[in-house]
């Protein structure tokens, strides 16, 4: 045990590594814990929990988002959850060949924008099981959901369905 009295000070047991003086480099470390609320989005996650895609549907005018939204942006109404088809068409796509830290390792991966029928906005997600040579615009699609979910929008992706 550390009897010093920085012993229990979380920052004065806190030290810099220099890698280089000139150019100074430091290797450092960066670490947040945090409190994140979804508030009215919950629904929305927790239904990816349970493999339902929901959408927002405008009480008013009926326009049908794709993604979580309280109120219309076309004339301000509250809007209600319904569920998204469960089959879908890549509206377009793009291979990332770089991305962030936690998906470097899986590059290069595919990034598609989801039509939905009858729904008027697209939704942006994961393609998975497809080598990305073979995407095309049009490949009809559906959702795959987490068996163990994290909460967050990686809990869905797309895979290609299969053309019998
Ligand atoms: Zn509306």
């Amino acid at each position: 045990m550390n009897e010093s009295p920085e012993g229990s000070d979380p920052l004065a047991q806190h030290r810099v590594e220099i890698l280089s003086m000139d150019p100074l480099i430091l290797r450092d470390r960066y670490e947040i814990e945090y409190r994140h609320s979804y508030a009215q989005d919950t629904p929305f996650f927790l239904g990816l929990s349970k493999g339902e895609l929901l959408g927002s549907r405008c009480t008013q005018c009926r326009y049908f988002y794709a993604t979580p939204r309280r109120h219309c942006m076309e004339c301000g109404h509250a809007t209600t959850w319904e569920r998204l088809p469960t089959t879908a068409r890549i509206h377009t796509f793009t291979v990332c060949y770089y991305g962030s830290e936690r998906f470097l390792k899986e590059t290069p991966y595919v990034l598609i924008l989801v039509e939905f029928e009858g729904v008027n906005t697209l939704f942006l997600s994961r393609l998975k099981g497809v080598d990305p040579e073979q995407v095309r615009i049009g490949m009809p699609v559906r959702p795959r959901f987490a068996k163990e979910p994290t909460y967050t929008v990686t809990d869905v992706w797309f895979e290609p369905i299969e053309q019998g």
